[in-house]
């Protein structure tokens, strides 16, 4: 290769845990030229879009949304619940649950992490055991990435319902959903969640720019009495808006995309969609357990059942550099993978699966990876790709 970097020909193969790939049809959608967002017409399909998140969030509660992306629905559900010195649980997950408690912390909250290893993921047993014990409710909430994205694994929300039920503890009940809305199961009526956080270019296949906060009765109450400060993402003001949650220009472009995306997850059938995430993300998995003989790479997530259907976060043996297989999957085979986040840098590489692909797609990426183990001279179990080619005919 020569040294000013020639990117290889080809299809680009975008295994990122987000952004995903956007189909054709969205990013057609996209390309709308500008229109009055007071006319009937922009309203019209507005409401249409509002509806068809609130079916993909599974409530038929309020839904706000707003110009920013994952961590401005984040910045909004903190400040729009909370009041100063708030006391907040944040269970340890991730570099996601991380970065939501340092948020907090930022706007005056009292966080509490509640201590996890990151390959293990939320104990259950033991936010019970922290919930039983907050006798006087200082706890106002706690806050649980739904969908880990920096180690590929899922927290059983139903889990942590019942247990704020079992305690009778009247915390709200926060979720970010930004990796798992439209590719995982997420039912915010059913589980009780009173603040879900939403963004757009994961599940929903659009560019980066757009998050959106479920939000419930409870939380709507609530939020009367929170005295953080708050302009642009205050609900009060954004309730009172013909296009909630929308301070300034409506982004319009981003409604035509979200029509076509909801148009495509719903073409598909959610549980349709769901399954394919889960068979895609199987593949994937059953392909690492075979890259794993030979001491070689292996699953990040130890916590069997928790597996994400969305992304996998793939350990690298001791002495080996995942950004090497990051870089020679680039460089050589056009196929862009996500790194190791915060203290996973550089030991794990991260394979998105989800939004828009298919089992070639998949295919090729984890083909891709296992040639660069090879490059790399990495020690791993060959075959990887057979096995998941294996599972996938089935
Ligand atoms: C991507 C992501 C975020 C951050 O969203 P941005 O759109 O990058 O601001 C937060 N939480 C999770 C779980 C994510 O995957």
């Amino acid at each position: 290769m020569s040294a000013t970097t020639t990117r290889p020909r080809g299809r680009l193969f975008f295994a990122n845990p987000g952004p995903t790939n956007i189909p054709d049809s969205i990013l057609k959608a996209v390309a709308h030229h500008s229109v009055d967002f007071h006319d009937a017409d922009f309203i019209a399909l507005y409401d249409e879009c509002v509806a068809g998140v609130k079916r993909v969030l599974q409530t038929e509660q309020e839904v706000l949304m707003y110009t920013a992306s994952g961590h401005g629905a984040w910045e909004a559900s903190l400040v729009n619940l909370f009041s100063p010195g708030d006391r907040l649980l944040i269970p340890e997950t991730g570099n996601f649950s991380e970065s939501w408690a340092r948020m907090a912390e930022g706007h005056g909250l009292a966080v509490t992490v509640l201590p996890n290893e990151w390959s293990r993921g939320v104990d259950i047993a033991a936010l019970r055991a922290a919930l039983a014990a907050d006798t006087g409710h200082t706890i106002k909430g706690v806050g649980i990435v739904h969908n880990e994205t920096s180690t590929g694994m899922v927290c059983p929300i139903a889990e942590v319902r019942a247990a704020l039920d079992e305690t009778g503890h009247p915390a709200l009940l926060l979720t970010d959903t930004i990796s798992s809305l439209g590719c995982l199961d997420f039912r915010m009526d059913e589980w009780g969640v009173d603040c879900a956080v939403g963004g757009s270019q994961k599940g929903l296949m659009l560019p980066t720019g757009m998050s959106f906060t479920g939000v419930s009765a409870k939380a709507l109450a609530a939020h009367q009495s929170a005295k953080l400060g708050k302009h642009y993402f205050n609900w009060s003001v954004m309730m009172n808006r013909r296009h909630k949650g929308f301070v300034g220009t409506v982004p319009t472009s981003f409604f035509f995309g979200l029509k076509e995306a909801l148009r495509l997850l719903e073409e598909e059938g959610l549980a349709q969609v769901f399954a394919r995430h889960h068979r895609l993300g199987e593949a994937v998995r059953r392909c690492v357990r075979h890259w794993a003989g030979n001491d070689g790479p292996r699953l990040f997530c130890g916590a069997q059942g928790r597996e994400s259907d969305s992304v996998t976060a793939v350990l690298m043996p001791e002495g080996f550099d995942a950004e090497a297989i990051r870089r020679t999957c680039m460089q050589r085979f056009n196929v862009s993978l996500g790194g190791g986040l915060a203290r996973l840098n550089g030991r794990v590489f991260r394979i998105g699966h989800l939004g828009d692909l298919n089992e070639p797609m998949v295919l090729g990426t984890l083909a891709a990876v296992e040639m660069a183990l090879a490059i790399n001279k990495v020690p791993h179990g060959k075959g990887g790709v057979d096995a998941a080619m294996e599972y996938l005919a089935g």
